[in-house]
């Protein structure tokens, strides 16, 4: 499963051969720390007060003239002319972004009722999706939509995220962070275990980016339920254990498995990670009914009635956080996957339509990762070419680890991503495939 391809451009001979034979140039991504500091840009005229937060991060000011991360508040931009600000706030310092760094652009959701502002808006995202294609080195560079301008504090835990190396593999995404909402906004004592004292349950947690992410959460302090089939019972239970949590091994399928989950966590979950999944592909031509059903059994149908039956039971606490995994598959499609796509799709329907509900009815946010290529045995599983195939074709030119997942997952179970909801984010390295 390992990518040789990226190791051996990562030699001084492997970089010659392939820049001379014009192939991609993938950069080892640091996940580790960063060294190098903040740069804080600004575009238009802002009333948003971003230094505070920025200094909060950790990024102090940089003073090398080659920034780990560079922030442009475009919150000001109202119009087209505003718009060379922007080209004039990046066009000097793109060049010095230290490899693997991040440039974050801040901007507000187009307003309906004034289409220049609109567009000028707007242009930020093809903006920032063009400037991620065409950056490189590792480097990663997102959109912020504040629909509170003056709420940067709202913004925090997305801010620490897109501006640290957990959002390595996360490019050319489009996050919008809403009005601060009852559903928690507030710093964590400590930003190191901000999941301390709450109960995650991850599904599909035996292994793959289940494992990862139940591993990532009970880092930050949740005590976890890894949750799998009982044939996978043994690996659950040996999960758990290193994590000091407790494996549950059921089917999710199972109709009653909304109220077992419920009955297994009696204090109520914090964070709901819906993650089990199942590929079966065919053409459709060639499809039986059964391999339809099934895929769109564990994928979707049981995300839909365990959410319900919790919701509904008031199983999942006030502040909770609700993260579904849905797939670059489902909003981009993919040939022999009708039945996987339209499951995945399915999870992007679930989640934009039952997030102002859950957060107005239950103080719960809803939202999606929706991973690109990540090497695990699902992956490992694909034959080859298709496999080196996925693997190249997004901007960062590899495929993303479990632990990049896990990291998004972190970041929208955070107990200050309250004013992120219904969001779907792709962990993808800006895979070409769908916008
Ligand atoms: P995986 O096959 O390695 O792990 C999936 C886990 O889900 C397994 O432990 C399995 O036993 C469990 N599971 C399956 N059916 C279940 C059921 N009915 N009840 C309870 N548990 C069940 O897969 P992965 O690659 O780790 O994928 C995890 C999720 O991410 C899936 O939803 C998948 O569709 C999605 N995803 C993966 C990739 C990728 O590149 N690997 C890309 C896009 C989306």
């Amino acid at each position: 499963m390992a990518d040789r391809y990226l190791s051996f451009t990562g030699t001084a001979p492997g970089r010659f051969l392939t820049r001379r034979l014009g192939l991609p140039q993938p950069a080892a991504l640091e996940r580790g720390a960063f060294s190098g500091g903040l740069l804080h840009l600004t575009a238009g005229k802002t009333d948003l007060d971003l230094a505070p937060v920025l200094a909060r991060t950790g990024l102090g000011p940089d003073d090398t003239g080659r920034p780990a991360a560079v922030v442009l508040d475009a919150t000001g931009v109202r119009d087209v002319d505003a718009l060379a600000e922007v080209h004039a706030a990046l066009h000097p310092v793109v060049r010095s972004v230290a490899t693997s760094g991040r440039v974050v652009v801040l901007g507000t959701p187009p307003d309906p009722a004034d289409h220049h502002q609109a567009a000028a808006q707007q242009a930020l995202e093809g903006f920032t999706r063009s400037l991620g294609k065409e950056i490189g080195r590792g480097r990663t560079v997102n959109l912020v939509r504040l629909a509170d301008a003056a709420r940067a504090d709202a913004a925090e835990s997305t801010l620490r995220f897109l501006l640290s190396p957990a959002s390595a593999y996360v490019s050319g995404q489009v996050v919008e962070v809403g009005p601060a909402s009852g559903s928690g906004t507030a710093a964590p004592d400590d930003w190191e275990l901000p999941l301390a004292g709450r109960t995650a349950l991850v599904t599909g947690a035996a292994r793959g980016i289940g494992a990862a992410v139940a591993h990532t959460l009970a880092g930050q302090g949740a005590q976890v339920v890894v949750l799998d089939v009982p044939q996978a019972e043994d690996e659950a239970r040996r999960a758990a254990e290193r994590l000091g949590g407790t494996a549950l091994a059921l089917d999710i399928t199972a109709e009653d498995a909304g109220e077992r989950i419920a009955a297994a966590v009696p204090g109520g979950i914090d964070v709901l990670v819906h993650n089990a999944g199942v590929t079966r592909d065919r053409r459709l031509a060639n499809m039986p009914a059964d391999r339809w059903s099934s895929v769109l059994d564990v994928n979707l149908a049981s995300v839909l009635r365990t959410t319900d039956a919790l919701l509904a039971a008031g199983a999942v606490n006030r502040g909770g956080r609700i993260v579904a995994t849905a797939s670059i598959a489902g909003l981009a499609g993919n040939a022999g996957q009708t039945n996987y796509g339209a499951s995945k799709a399915g999870i992007v329907g679930l989640v934009r339509s039952l997030a102002p509900r859950a957060l107005a009815g239950h103080g719960v946010t809803v939202n999606a990762v929706a991973p690109g290529f990540i090497e695990t045995r699902m992956t490992a599983a694909v034959p080859l070419f298709i496999r080196e195939a996925g693997r190249r074709m997004n901007s960062l030119a590899q495929g993303g680890l479990p632990v990049d997942v896990a990291q998004t997952t972190a970041w929208l179970a955070h107990p200050a991503s309250g004013a992120v909801n219904g969001q779907v984010v792709r962990v993808c390295g800006q895979s070409l495939l769908g916008a």
